[in-house]
């Protein structure tokens, strides 16, 4: 988006406000789309917990995304936002068997990661599809290495448990209707991916009723210059040449899912806040702005890199400076960044700043979230209004104590 546009934007909705480009959302759901048009049946489902916005949401149903989802709560998101019930897919990890059956009620594809779970619901329901989510042990190093096994992670049925779905499957009576895995590992190297992918089409063809295999998701977008991005087009090479081959063995057209939520929706947001106060110390330039990681903590709690630009002084000379927030505790946005000469009242804008952003922001030093505004046919929607004080207050339960008796024994 044009920094013009983005300026007008923080002028006409204050500050701080996250802004979605939806044509680069559109654009990165047709490219994917496209890397895989040589296979039949495709089926991108948005990971909802990227960015969970009704808006948002009912837009990718235009773009005919379908949804993965990892709470009973982003599936009724989703039928809020009009999606089908079989056109959103449920994914948990962790949950009550009574949270799996009340969205199995919702109509909701059921993806099971845990064996215990699966003969419970296999047992109490066996008329009711259910997909599986298998861990195949792969892990992507820094390097090209593959380290298979002796992971010791909270998700998806080990591949060494086959024998026992198998028996579960056998003694409940169930169907399994899809094979699934997210390793969330980063797709930087496709071989490694493509090893998963054997993995997962081995587990595959050992059950009967097949009519999707979900590959889950991984995409890596450029978060700063230099940064590698997942070569998508390749990719959908590769793998569409292996799942036709699979397919035709197995004796079926089945549909490819994916599930990503970073690689849609990443790129099209922007965060934007204002400089409160230049502060020079001894040794630093610190640019305070609104916010803080009650807003944006993904550079707190991962150490991301989001590109802060000073889209109020575009031309301006480069100097260094660390953006801070407005937090009582330390909350560097970023440390020693170039960017151009700041002074108060500028706005700055965050990159990257579509994807767990706003969907992990809170209340903290009790101050609002911020506004939402998706950008559509060359107009500004604001599709979330910012949080006023009524919004602290709530839920909550007011005393006085004045008026409290004691209980009496
Ligand atoms: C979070 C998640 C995704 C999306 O991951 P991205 O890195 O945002 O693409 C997909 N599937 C499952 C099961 C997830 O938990």
């Amino acid at each position: 988006m044009k920094n013009e546009t983005l300026l007008n934007i923080a002028k006409e909705f204050g500050s701080p406000v996250y802004v979605y480009d939806a044509h680069k959302i559109e654009s990165q759901y047709k490219r994917l789309n496209s890397a895989f048009n040589k296979v039949k049946n495709v089926k991108i489902n948005y990971a909802v917990k990227a960015l969970s916005n009704i808006s948002v949401l009912k837009f990718m149903n235009k773009l005919g995304a379908g949804l993965d989802t990892v709470s009973i709560q982003e599936v009724k998101l989703g039928l809020v936002a009009g999606y089908k019930p079989e056109d959103i897919i449920y994914t948990p990890n962790g949950v009550s068997l009574q949270e799996i059956e009340d969205v199995a009620k919702l109509g909701a594809q059921i993806n099971i990661d845990n064996l215990a779970i699966l003969e419970q619901f296999g047992n109490a329901h066996p008329d009711i599809p259910v997909c599986i989510r298998i861990n195949p042990h792969v892990m992507a190093g820094g390097n090209t290495n593959i380290s298979v096994g002796h992971i010791d992670s909270k998700f998806g049925i080990s591949i060494h448990q086959t024998p026992h779905i198998l028996r579960i499957v056998k003694n409940t009576g169930m169907r399994i209707n899809g094979i699934h895995m997210h390793t969330g590992s980063d797709i930087l190297d496709i071989e490694v991916f493509l090893y998963a992918s054997e993995i997962l089409f081995e587990t595959a063809k050992q059950f009967k009723d097949l009519e999707f295999i979900d590959f889950g998701s991984g995409f890596k977008v450029p978060y700063k210059e230099g940064d590698i991005e997942t070569d998508i087009e390749e990719f959908g090479e590769k793998l569409t040449t292996r799942f036709k081959t699979f397919c035709k063995n197995y004796g079926k057209e089945l549909t490819l899912a994916f599930e990503p939520g970073k690689f849609l929706v990443s790129e099209a947001g922007y965060f934007l806040t204002k400089v409160n106060a230049v502060k020079q110390t001894t040794s630093t330039v610190f640019a305070q702005v609104d916010s803080g990681f009650n807003h944006l903590i993904r550079p707190m709690l991962y150490g991301s890199q989001h590109e802060i630009i000073n889209i109020s002084n575009e031309n301006g000379k480069q100097r260094f400076y660390s953006v801070v927030g407005y937090i009582c505790e330390t909350d560097t946005f970023a440390n020693n960044r170039r960017i151009n000469e700041i002074n108060d009242g500028d706005i700055l804008a965050f990159k990257n700043a579509g994807a767990y952003c706003f969907t992990m922001a809170s209340n903290y030093n009790s101050r609002y979230r911020p506004a939402e505004v998706l950008w559509y046919n060359d107009k500004a929607h604001l599709i979330r209004k910012r949080e006023t004080f009524d919004d602290l207050l709530a839920n909550q339960e007011i005393l006085e104590f004045n008026n409290l008796s004691k209980a009496t024994k």
